[in-house]
């Protein structure tokens, strides 16, 4: 109660609250419910994010689908009016809705008028709690969860992801360290007795965490903890270990992509060691610069690429950094030439101070900018829950502030000691070898020919 009397009165101090994106009011219900609010500077309006602590990563690489498809199923209706019906309702209520299923959670997206913020929030209570599964409910989700999938996996799909064909060069990678699933995961062999346990398991209060941004009603708190207390809390299931590495793969690998085409891509790929501190924040700062010097290079120096590009990503429990240039076929060779040269001149020399400097305060001053709006202000909280600590989300200025440029050399050098793994991926074909051997084809066609004319014109022997 006492919380909530706070809420009540922070929720009166509007004005100077908001100036500050990074202070938000957050509290736990008695059932676990972790909710955050933050008024917004953009009136009449609410960004809303519901989000539960169930992933894909959850789940064994067979049943990975399960909470994207009960995501699906959680729409499918309240009442006999059924998926159509609930949509009028939101639809009445001038909001917008979406869901989305994410390795490591589960988020329902609401936009909507803030003066039916309430009612909004009382139709999304009522699909968590009221949705009735039914096998017909069941049937239509997993035609829409293997639509979005790209479609029926067919034979030749599932045949070729087995022939390592199917996938891009850093989910390959993946798929080569045992850090991701072979294969597409399917739908059909789901239950519904599997489908009601990933309910009741994880769709409770306490692995929720509601955020509401915008237009916030004064009595928003009091509503919140007389509708959402009701929820139940569940026993807390443990998450999965993420996948560490755990096989080898090839140093060196071509790929292909597609049948015929000139256009060819270089990657080298490879995992961040973990440094102490700010290691987000470090790599972040070196991705710039080798993205930076990258460009420099392949485009501006040698003109090998039009795009060249430093990525971060992260499969299982490892994150990879990864240089990636798209080339003409035929240019392979010089930009693999091209990036060991710059890499070796990166351990030799470490990084430019001036360069970086500026590129950290260029990242630094972006944070000025970076989230606009109550959404973006929603999404942003969504993303970064993991840092909400006491009231506040860690500023990413004065983190990225905090490196220097002594830890990004030592995070480089460490980064570029490794041999990484370089993997190119071009179609089977060239223009021009594709050209050559039609012509070549066309001209064994031409000579067989000629050799049963000239046999047919061999007079008989006498
Ligand atoms: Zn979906």
């Amino acid at each position: 109660m006492r919380c909530l009397l706070f809420a009540c009165l922070f929720l009166g101090s509007f004005p100077l609250f908001a100036l500050d994106r990074f202070q938000v009011e957050g509290y736990t219900l008695p059932n676990g419910l972790q909710l955050l609010l933050k008024p917004g500077t953009e009136r009449g309006h609410v960004a809303i994010r519901l989000v539960i602590g169930v992933g894909l990563d959850d789940f064994s690489c067979e049943d990975k689908e399960l909470p994207h498809l009960l995501e699906h199923l959680l729409f499918s209706g309240i009442d006999a009016t059924g998926e159509g019906g609930l949509e009028e309702r939101m639809q009445a209520l001038g909001g917008e809705w979406n869901a989305f299923t994410s390795n490591a959670d589960t988020t329902f997206v609401i936009e909507a008028p803030a003066k039916n913020q309430r009612k909004v929030l009382d139709l999304l209570l009522a699909l968590l709690s009221q949705t009735r599964i039914d096998d017909n409910a069941i049937k239509a989700a997993k035609q829409v969860v293997e639509r979005e999938d790209g479609g029926h996996y067919t034979r030749l799909q599932r045949w070729l992801d087995r022939q390592d064909l199917g996938h891009t060069a850093s989910n390959q990678l993946a798929v080569e360290l045992g850090l991701k699933c072979p294969e597409r995961a399917e739908v059909d062999h789901l239950t519904r007795e599997q489908l009601e346990k990933v309910r009741k398991l994880w769709y409770a209060p306490n692995n929720m965490t509601l955020i509401v941004v915008g237009d916030l009603e004064r009595l928003l708190p009091a509503y919140l903890e007389r509708a959402w207390g009701e929820l139940e809390a569940v026993d807390p299931s443990d998450h999965l270990p993420l996948p560490e590495i755990q096989t080898r793969a090839a140093h060196e690998r071509t790929l292909s992509s597609g049948f015929v085409g000139g256009g060819a891509k270089l990657h080298w790929l490879v995992p961040e060691p973990v440094m102490e501190d700010q290691h987000d924040e470090t790599f972040d700062l070196l991705k710039d610069y080798l993205d930076w010097a990258l460009y420099r290079q392949m485009r501006l120096v040698h003109s090998l690429s039009y795009g060249p590009s430093a990525e971060r990503e992260l499969f299982g429990g490892v994150g990879f950094m990864s240089l990636n240039a798209d080339l003409e076929r035929d240019d392979v060779p010089q930009a693999e030439q091209v990036l060991e040269e710059l890499k070796a001149q990166l351990l030799k020399d470490g990084l430019d101070a001036d360069t970086f400097n500026r590129l950290k305060q260029a990242a630094i001053a972006r944070q000025a900018w970076a989230v606009q709006g109550n959404s973006a202000l929603a999404d942003y909280y969504w993303s970064a829950l993991g840092e909400y600590e006491g009231g506040r989300f860690t500023n990413p200025a004065r983190e990225l502030q905090g490196v220097t440029l002594e830890e990004a050399n030592k995070a480089l050098r460490e980064l570029l000691l490794q041999p990484g793994y370089l993997r190119i991926e071009k179609p089977l074909m060239g223009d021009d070898q594709l050209i050559w051997t039609i012509v070549g084809v066309f001209g064994l066609l031409l000579l067989g020919l000629l050799g049963w004319r000239l046999h047919r014109r061999t007079p008989p022997p006498v």
